[in-house]
């Protein structure tokens, strides 16, 4: 199976999952490294239980380079975060991916002027068009600042929860700000991933869609993780294969990982 590397434990405020329960399951489905990639999310706040969604990153590092080392003859553990950006954080975020020598650093956007599309707020305010536009413009608005992050998180990942989910969404209608940001990625070398949770949040497609994806592949974009974003074991490594279809029909024949933050390309 292909190597999973978007994926949260009970380190993130949001999942239960024990450590060694995630790790032995990338196990047994044979995958030969995988991703931890826990929530660091600096001043966010949920609105409804007000969760912590940030990490220790001493006590982080090193429960999980235990584990590594524990596993090490059975699988490759990499060790990552998922990192929450927002335009004012730079400082914050730079010095907590300083702190520590991790292999992967996911920067997603969570939250659209402070707000997580999750919760209907915004949904009950404005269109879901307006709502995308405005979160697009959140994420070009994150390239501009940050610099220090290897891949984009679920690009689209606000039509989740969207009033039509991705029933009526297409490139065309944010074609001009979508181009400005998978041009601005390439150019900046970095990647994106195919997040396969919308999948089970009743999307049609994954995040960022297949159309999306394509645009990625046609400008020049070379660099793409695969992350199912579990917060469960169960949900690890969910909707790879159509993950894989969607990336040979773009025309991949190569997904990345990354070690010590250098992408490395396995195979499809
Ligand atoms: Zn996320
Ligand atoms: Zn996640």
């Amino acid at each position: 199976m292909l190597c999973d590397c978007h994926l949260h434990t009970e380190f993130s405020a949001d999942s239960d999952a024990p450590v060694e329960d995630v790790i032995r399951q990338g196990i047994t489905l044979g995958m030969s490294h995988m991703c931890i990639t826990d929530h660091h999310d600096i001043d966010y706040d949920d609105l409804e239980e007000h969760l912590d969604f940030l990490l220790n990153p001493s006590e982080y590092y090193q429960t999980l380079s235990g584990y590594r080392e524990r596993y090490r003859e059975q699988i490759h553990l990499l060790i990552g975060v998922e990192m929450g950006l927002q335009p004012h954080l730079k400082t914050e975020v730079n010095r907590f991916i300083e702190a520590i020598p991790l292999d992967f650093v996911i920067g997603s956007s969570h939250v659209i002027d402070g707000i997580d599309p999750y919760y209907h707020t915004l949904w009950e305010q404005y269109s879901d068009e307006e709502v995308m536009t405005m979160y697009f413009e959140n994420i070009y608005q994150n390239i501009q600042i940050f610099d220090n992050f290897d891949v984009y998180g679920h690009l689209d990942y606000a039509i989740r929860y969207a009033k039509q989910k991705d029933h009526d969404y297409h490139y065309e209608k944010y074609r001009e700000i979508l181009d400005e940001i998978l041009k601005t990625l390439i150019r900046m070398d970095k990647g994106i991933e195919i997040n396969t949770a919308g999948l089970r949040k009743g999307l049609c497609s994954t995040n960022p869609s297949e159309e999306i994806i394509k645009h990625y592949k046609e400008y020049g974009g070379k660099i793409i993780t695969v992350g199912s974003d579990a917060h469960s074991p169960g949900d690890i490594g969910a909707g790879f294969e159509r993950a894989s279809q969607i990336l040979k029909k773009c025309g991949f024949k190569e997904y990345y990982i990354f070690e010590q933050r250098k992408p490395k390309a396995l195979p499809l």
